[in-house]
């Protein structure tokens, strides 16, 4: 079929156009066995009207003409619903079988008018008119077998009418035929499209509607098949239709629930009127998700999320309710709620535990350590003192493998905290390496400390954990390495704001770690070859725990080797600066700063040492390995004009020992101001006298602690030899007899330790009163006067927190110094203690130059464990002065007259430093430091000496540059003296 150009317009949708061929050709084939019948009727009554003026052959050959084609039409068409044709073999045969038809009617016509007369042709006429405007119907479907029925029905009339006649009437006739022709088409056409439109919106409705149906059943499939629980509910909160998810969930079938109300049906009675808010809410435009009960139709509960919205589009409204059931998620919540309570529990018994352990094994720990270094303080045979000090590094290094296992274990309960106090960083590391120095030298390992002198002196940080580190490293490199040396060095690497980053390094020629090994030494327990352990020791937790640490620090530990030359362990932390060094480092009395020494010893590690302790104070040390060295070194330094203002000398060396040394010095007059200082490790009987004969200022015996060689120092810089009198020596002895006798109250409950300090202070010259308790306490500073409290925090009765706390009430407590002992060496504990009034803190077990330091407000060995900043006054080491002398009675009045003096003092010195010149700030300062030194205001005095200095040397800004901090050190002195005065004033 080709498609008509009348519809070709609308020709889109193949679909469509299919179905528009199909119900035409339907249309055309319609028609029961008579359909063709009314031709016959037709023909017949033609065939009656013309009987008598036509030839009855011309008669008769016409009706069969037309009754033959009629029969072959319906033969044709009723045939072709029992054979199987195409729609265009069918749509042919219509065609054709239509054109017969028209042929025989048009062909008899035009045959037959001619012998007519007008008025029977125009009869004719008019039933072959009927004939084509009933096919405008019968043929709707196709114009083109329209066209055909048109043309050969009509076509041959025109010749039959001009053979009639040739009249007005018969070109008038003619005429007509041909406008009836084109009327017709033009109805045809018409209504061929009306028909294709029909049957186009027919069809678009059918594929619409069923369209539709399709949208309809997917939505009841999704809605069915949705997993979670859908209610529709209409205005009045009944039920309009459920999903089976709501079936399942809440156990009702679609028919209970649907009309039924919702709040009856699952919603518990005491919930409903949060439930009725809920819908308020949700018809109020909100979309409302809330966490909520429901009870199920067996009347369990079940924990729902509810989400309900208003049905917006659809005019009758209605609210639409989801429930997914979380009763899983809830109990999976309720389980890990348990469990992090429980773990929380665990994690608190731990540390609590922890504590203990730490309390547990620290107190015997410092019986044994305190009194094997009290024992090795006192005279004793080479043996003895082998066996002690083989007990005391045993139980130095047990110690020390306690207090790995308490902080893995720390650090593994996340319990390890770090402090964060201001330290001396180049100390820490010094004073780390002079520790194991003694380790090296007994493998001859060339141990080295390179610090320069960029590294910031004081930082803020966590020094024993930095020292633990390096101790670690330094110990690990000593122990890997049979021969050569271990370099540790500090340095800067670059500088961020207020902090700088310091790389520290800890380097071995030692046996090196393999590959493999490097993968896993950081691993707990592991050691890089399990022969190691029973060849070196070690439990391998150490590179474990400095990892942690450094890592807590901010940190990375990290390594290279080599297998068999050696290996590198470094880590880089970035610290803040601490620009107030002042306060960090209480002043001393002597400041050792500046001075110059020689160290002649052929040991190196105890040169190395002596350097260490010294330098860290500020001594510029030199060292020679044998006398004759040393002798020249002195000489030439004499010579060029920087003398040495002390040496050291070895008592035990091998060519020339340091008596002979000594007595070669002596004989120099060049040498006469150099101090000499002798250092044996095997004193022998008349050893003092000889000193004394030779005019040797000092005689110390080995090992000697850092405290004791420090103040060694410093009494032999300080004392100028009296003319003419034999200058007293300088001994151990004499050096604790020199020290100021403190009154000590010591609050400790634990026997062992009571003995520990005691013994220590008594022998250290201090008088010393114990009390088992908090209570005790207070009342023995009630009715006695000390200098100092040494305060156990933990004790029966009434604990060190509240004790200090009553002793801060008293009159005479309120200034006095009060030292917490503790056996936590929890980070956070020293805060813990100053906040709750308590001058210093110092954490068991301790050494005995750690207590010293403590109590006697110097620099510890190890900065952090002594930490109390030193009183602007050090009124209890003027009044120790004072009372030795006994003249104990002077001192408030001395006090009294220095607090009334002292603004005058600093005003003179203002006017001074505002007057510029450069004498008259030097005068100034000099009378007020000599005042602000006698009373102990050491670092006032220190302030004043440098202005003192600065104007001395002519630079006049300067010294004026230094007058604000000596104005507020000198207000905070002012305050301090008034409160001694005022408040603690009945001392004495
Ligand atoms: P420990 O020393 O107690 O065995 P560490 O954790 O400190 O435990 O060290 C783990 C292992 O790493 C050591 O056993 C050793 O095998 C290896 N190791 C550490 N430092 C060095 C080093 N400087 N040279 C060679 N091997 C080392």
């Amino acid at each position: 079929m080709t498609v008509d150009p009348v519809a070709g317009g609308t020709a889109h949708d193949p679909r469509v156009e299919a179905e528009v061929r199909r119900a035409a050709l339907s249309q055309l084939l319609k028609g029961g066995p008579l359909a063709e019948a009314v031709h016959v009727l037709l023909v017949v009554v033609v065939a009656a009207l013309v009987w008598n003026s036509l030839p009855l052959a011309l008669t008769a050959g016409w009706v069969g003409a037309v009754t033959a084609a009629a029969a072959l039409r319906t033969w044709w068409r009723l045939g072709l619903s029992r054979r199987t044709a195409s729609p265009e073999e069918a749509l042919r045969g219509v065609r054709l079988t239509v054109a017969g038809v028209g042929l025989a009617w048009g062909f008899g016509a035009a045959a037959a008018i001619p012998a007519l007369g007008l008025d029977q042709a125009a009869l004719i006429l008019v039933v072959l008119a009927g004939i084509v405007a009933g096919a405008t119907g019968t043929l709707v479907g196709d114009r083109r077998s329209f066209h055909y029925l048109l043309l050969t029905a009509l076509a041959p009339l025109p010749i039959g009418i001009l053979l009639h006649g040739h009249s007005r009437a018969h070109l008038i006739a003619t005429l007509l035929i041909v406008l009836f022709v084109g009327g017709m088409d033009r109805v045809h056409r018409r209504a061929y499209r009306t028909f294709v439109e029909r049957v186009r919106a027919a069809v678009l409705l059918a594929s619409s509607t069923q369209d539709l149906a399709r949208q309809h059943a997917y939505l009841d499939a999704l809605i069915a098949s949705t997993p979670v629980a859908i209610a529709v509910l209409d205005g009045r909160r009944s039920i309009r239709s459920v999903n089976p998810a709501f079936e399942t969930l809440f156990g009702y079938s679609t028919a209970e629930a649907v009309g039924a109300s919702i709040d009856a049906l699952i919603v518990p009675d005491s919930l409903r009127s949060e439930s009725s808010d809920l819908e308020a809410r949700a018809r109020a435009g909100e979309i409302v998700r809330v966490e909520i009960e429901r009870r199920r139709k067996d009347g369990r509960p079940i924990q729902v999320r509810l989400s309900a919205a208003a049905v917006k589009a659809a005019p009758e409204g209605g609210l639409v309710a989801l429930y997914e059931d979380i009763s899983d998620r809830k109990a999976a919540e309720q389980a890990m709620r348990a469990a992090r309570e429980l773990a929380e529990r665990v994690a608190r018994a731990r540390s609590a535990f922890l504590a203990n352990m730490s309390h547990e094994i620290r107190t015997p720990m410092n019986a044994v350590l305190g009194f094997v270094e009290l024992v090795l303080d006192t005279e004793l045979q080479v043996e003895q003192r082998r066996a002690l000090e083989l007990v005391r590094s045993s139980s130095e290094a047990l110690l020390t493998i306690l207090n790995d296992i308490l902080d893995y274990s720390k650090i593994e309960a996340e319990h390890l905290e770090l402090e964060s106090i201001p330290f001396d960083l180049p100390k820490v590391v010094h004073a780390t390496a002079t520790l194991l120095a003694v380790r090296a030298r007994e493998k001859h390992l060339e141990l080295t400390v390179d610090v320069p002198p960029d590294v910031p002196h004081i930082m803020r940080g966590d020094p024993t954990r930095v020292r633990q580190v390096l101790m670690n490293l330094i110990g690990n490199a000593i122990k890997f390495t049979e021969q050569g040396e271990v370099d540790v060095s500090a340095a800067v690497v670059g500088y961020h704001d207020d902090r700088t980053s310091v790389r520290f390094r800890v380097r071995d020629t030692g046996i090196g770690i393999s590959d493999e090994q490097l993968a896993t030494i950081f691993d707990e327990f592991t050691q890089a070859d399990a022969s190691m352990t029973r060849r070196y020791g070690g439990t391998g937790l150490g590179l474990a725990i400095s990892r942690k640490l450094v890592a807590l620090m901010g940190g990375q530990l990290s390594v290279t080797s080599e297998v068999g030359r050696g290996s590198e362990f470094s880590f880089t932390l970035r610290l803040p600066v601490e620009r107030s060094a002042a306060a960090a480092t209480p002043g001393r009395a002597v400041s050792l700063g500046g001075r110059r020494l020689l160290v002649v010893d052929d040991n190196e590690t105890n040169r190395r040492i002596l350097r260490d302790m010294l330098g860290a104070e500020g001594v510029a040390v030199h060292e020679a390995a044998r006398a004759d060295a040393g002798l020249t070194a002195l000489r030439r330094a004499a010579a060029a004009g920087t003398p040495f203002d002390i040496a050291i000398l070895d008592a035990q060396m091998p060519d020339q020992d340091g008596f002979e040394l000594a007595a070669a010095v002596r004989a120099d007059p060049d040498l006469a101001a150099t101090k000499l200082l002798i250092l044996t490790s095997a004193g022998q009987r008349g050893d003092g006298e000889r000193c004394r004969q030779m005019g040797i200022q000092a005689y110390l015996t080995k090992p000697i602690a850092r405290a004791d060689l420090i103040e060694a120092v410093g009494t032999v810089l300080l004392e100028a030899p009296p003319a003419g009198a034999a200058p007293a020596l300088i001994t151990r002895h004499s050096i604790a007899e020199s020290r100021h006798t403190l009154r000590i109250l010591l609050a400790e409950d634990n026997l062992v330790n009571q003995q520990v300090a005691t013994a220590m202070l008594v022998k250290r010259g201090h008088q010393v009163d114990v009390v088992g308790n908090g209570r005790e306490a207070v009342d023995a500073i009630g009715t006695h006067d000390y200098d100092l409290v040494l305060m156990d925090i933990q004790m029966p009765e009434m604990d060190g927190f509240a004790a200090t706390q009553a002793i801060r009430a008293l009159p005479r407590g309120r200034s006095l110094p009060i030292i917490a002992l503790t056996a936590h060496a929890l980070s956070g504990e020293r805060e813990r203690c100053l906040e709750r009034g308590m001058t210093g803190y110092l954490a068991k077990p301790f050494k005995a130059h750690d207590l010293f330091a403590a109590i006697e407000g110097r620099t510890a060995a190890t900065a952090d464990t002594a930490a109390a900043p030193a009183p602007p006054v050090d009124l209890a080491a003027f009044r120790g002065t004072m009372r030795e002398a006994g003249a104990e009675a002077a001192v408030d009045g001395i006090l009294a007259t220095f607090a009334s003096t002292l603004p005058q003092r600093l005003e003179a010195l203002a006017e001074a430093s505002r007057g510029g010149e450069a004498e008259a700030i030097q005068r100034a300062a000099h009378a007020f430091r000599s005042a602000a030194a006698t009373i102990g205001a050491h670092r006032l005095a220190q302030l004043l000496e440098a202005m003192e200095a600065s104007a001395r040397s002519g630079d006049v800004a300067r010294a004026q540059g230094g007058l604000q901090d000596v104005s507020r050190e000198a207000q905070i002195v002012l305050d301090h003296v008034r409160l001694a005065v005022d408040g603690g004033g009945d001392h004495g």
